[in-house]
C-alpha cells in the first residue's frame, strides 16, 4: 500500500524534527510556517514548501498541525487561506492536531472540520523537543477511533500513541492536567534548590539524592541537571507556551469546579518569570526569581560560565 501524502503546518521547535523523522521515514511531506527559513531548511531535506495550509491540504490526505495557540490553530484551519479552502468534495482528508490548545480548542477544531466533510483527531504530545528528535513522544490521541488507526503508521513515526478516548477534546484534558504536573515539579525542585544551595548543599549531590529518593520526577531527572545545572536554559519549551498550558489547565478546573490551588501558585510563578525574562525564555529559567529573591545562583559543576 502506498504511503499516505502528509502536510506539516508549524515548523517550530517541535515540528521541525517531527517533520523530519516523517520525511526520513519515506513520507512525502508538503510544509508551511510563515517562517520561510524554516520551511527552506525542511525543503533541503526533501520536504516540498507551500504557500498557505490551503495549499498544503489541496496536496495532501494528512495534515499535521504543530501550532502554538488555539487563536493559531484556528485561524491555520478556517482563516483566510485555510485548510478548509484547500479541499474537494472528492477527497477524504484527515487533520492530526499536535498543538497543546485545550479542550475546547480541540472541540472547535473537530466541529467546524467536520463540517466541512474532514475527519480530525486531538492529538497532543509530551516528550519535549529530545522526544521529538529520536521519536519518543507521548501522542494523546482522541476521537473517532477507526480514524485514529487509519494514521497509526504515521503516529507510530514520532512516538508512542495513546487512545485517551473517543471525543475530541480527551487528549487535550489529560496533556494540560500533564503539563501542570509536570511544571509544578519543575517549580518546586527549583525552589528547593535554590534553598540548598543557600543553606551550603552542593546542588549536584543534591539532585542524586533527590533521583535516589522520594523526591524525584522528570524535573529532577532531566530538566533540571540537563538545563538548569548546566545554567544552559534551553530545554525548548517557551515560557509563553508553558503559561498557556497552565492557564488552559485551570480554566478546566474552574469550569468544572475543582480548585487547583497548587496548580494556581504554579500559574502565578511562570507569570512572573514570563514578566521578567520574556515570553521567548526556556520554562527551565523559572528558578531565576526565586535566585533573585534569594540572592544566590544555583550552578552544578558543568556550569557554564558567567555571562557566555
Ligand atoms: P514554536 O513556537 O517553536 O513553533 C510554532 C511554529 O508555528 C513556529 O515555527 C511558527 O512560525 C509557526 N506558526 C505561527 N503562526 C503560524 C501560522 N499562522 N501558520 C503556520 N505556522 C505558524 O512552538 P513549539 O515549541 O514547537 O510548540 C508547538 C506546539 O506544541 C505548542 O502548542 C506547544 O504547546 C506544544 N508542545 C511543545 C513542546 C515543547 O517542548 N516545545 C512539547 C509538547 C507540546
Amino acid at each position: 500500500m502506498s504511503l499516505p501524502k502528509l502536510g506539516f503546518i508549524g515548523i517550530g521547535r517541535m515540528g521541525m524534527p517531527m517533520a523530519r523523522r516523517l520525511i526520513q521515514a519515506g513520507y512525502s511531506v508538503v510544509v508551511f510556517d510563515p517562517n520561510a527559513e524554516a520551511v527552506k531548511s525542511l525543503v533541503k531535506e526533501g520536504a516540498t514548501g507551500a504557500e498557505n495550509p490551503a495549499e498544503v491540504a489541496t496536496n495532501s490526505e494528512v495534515i499535521l498541525l504543530s501550532l502554538p495557540t488555539p487563536d493559531i490553530v484556528d485561524a491555520v484551519a478556517f482563516g483566510e487561506n485555510g485548510i478548509v479552502y484547500g479541499v474537494d468534495s472528492d477527497t477524504q482528508k484527515t487533520v492530526i492536531d499536535l498543538s497543546t490548545t485545550g479542550p475546547e480548542g480541540a472541540r472547535a477544531l473537530a466541529e467546524g472540520l467536520s463540517s466541512k466533510g474532514i475527519k480530525s483527531i486531538d492529538c497532543p504530545v509530551s516528550g519535549g523537543v529530545g522526544g521529538a528528535e529520536k521519536g519518543t513522544l507521548a501522542l494523546m490521541a482522541s476521537g473517532d477511533p477507526s480514524v485514529v488507526e487509519n494514521v497509526g503508521d504515521v503516529l507510530k513515526v514520532l512516538g508512542n500513541s495513546f487512545l485517551v478516548g473517543p471525543e475530541p477534546g480527551m487528549g487535550q484534558m489529560i496533556k494540560v492536567i500533564n503539563n501542570l504536573v509536570s511544571v509544578t515539579a519543575l517549580a518546586i525542585t527549583s525552589e528547593a534548590l535554590v534553598l540548598g544551595t543557600k543553606a551550603g548543599l552542593n546542588p549536584d549531590v543534591m539532585v542524586d539524592v533527590f533521583n535516589a529518593s522520594s523526591g524525584q520526577s522528570n524535573a529532577s531527572l532531566t530538566k533540571i541537571p540537563k538545563f538548569v545545572l548546566t545554567r544552559s536554559f534551553d530545554f525548548g519549551f517557551a515560557l509563553d507556551l508553558s503559561v498557556k498550558d497552565a492557564r488552559l489547565c485551570l480554566e478546566q478546573s474552574e469550569a468544572l469546579g475543582v480548585p487547583m490551588v497548587v496548580g494556581s501558585a504554579v500559574r502565578e510563578m511562570l507569570k512572573i518569570t514570563k514578566a521578567k525574562l520574556g515570553p521567548q525564555a526556556d520554562m527551565t529559567s523559572i528558578i531565576q526569581p526565586v535566585e533573585e529573591w534569594a540572592g544566590i545562583k544555583v550552578r552544578g559543576a558543568n556550569a557554564k560560565p558567567e555571562n557566555s
